[in-house]
């Protein structure tokens, strides 16, 4: 054996601390300042996602003062409740400081009664990325074809389907379609987004937290992301460091596409 063989594979070595964890999808603005503090230094580079008007704003102020922080604006399904007027965010995307939507998109699974009304500001979302091209950051629980299906007769070519919980033959169109796949520290007890890691292609993946969220006993933040490189490492026969490597590569190609930068 040669003199390399006692070499760590790169992704392994030294190279792993360098390169950033990801969190493509995160409510920063939830946070306590002493938390916020503390996720600011930690090193990793976020997509920080909104629910609402007042919350963009957090964001966008947030994202000035913490390191590697994307900010996302835009209207959380289940906070459309009645007639949304999205023009105090048109003005900040016109202002050219923000490249990315989220979270949006469509519920049909916690709050079915709204659907029309979500279609229709969903509609207007996505005609503002395909306008500025924009990314955007998706929810769609049980609604995962129908935004699909939005997304197909549009211009809109940088999407992440945060925490995909659809059919797996349909996670294949969505890939097809070029899109990314956020995938969620829930893994870890949620079987059926297991498989999703199983079944999406490396370079479609992206990780995420979707913290601070509660769910099934644990409390989703990036804290999590270490144990969920380990568990996609294990599902897909990778090192732990090629697949830091390959989700960061993926996002920053997402960012690169959309002209932001952390
Ligand atoms: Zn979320």
């Amino acid at each position: 054996m040669g003199r390399r063989s006692a070499w760590k594979k790169p992704g392994d070595c030294e190279m792993m601390d360098a390169i950033p964890f990801v969190d493509s999808h995160i409510h920063l603005y939830e946070f306590s300042v002493t938390d916020l503090r503390k996720l600011c230094e930690n090193g990793y580079v976020m997509l920080a996602v909104s629910d609402d008007i007042p919350s963009s704003f957090k964001t966008i102020e947030i994202a000035k003062r913490c390191r590697g922080v994307v900010p996302a604006i835009g209207i959380h399904p289940w906070s459309i409740r009645g007639e949304v007027d999205v023009k105090p965010l048109t003005d900040v995307i016109y202002g050219g400081s923000v490249r990315f939507l989220g979270e949006i998109g469509l519920d049909k699974l916690f709050t079915p009664e709204t659907f029309e009304i979500q279609l229709k500001v969903f509609k207007e979302f996505v005609e503002l990325a395909e306008i500025y091209k924009l990314g955007i950051s998706i929810h769609a629980p049980n609604a995962w074809k129908e935004v699909l299906g939005v997304l197909r007769k549009s211009g809109v070519r940088v999407a992440i389907f945060h925490w995909y919980t659809g059919p797996i033959d349909l996670l294949k169109e969505v890939v097809d379609e070029g899109y990314y796949v956020g995938v969620n520290v829930a893994a870890k007890v949620q079987k059926k987004h297991a498989e999703v890691i199983r079944a999406v292609p490396m370079e479609r993946l992206v990780t995420e937290s979707d913290g601070p969220y509660k769910y099934k006993g644990m409390l989703l933040e990036p804290s999590l992301l270490p144990e969920l490189v380990s568990l996609i490492a294990n599902i897909k026969e990778l090192s732990e460091g090629d697949v830091k490597m390959i989700v960061w590569s993926n996002f920053s190609k997402i960012l690169k596409a959309v002209g932001a930068s952390v």
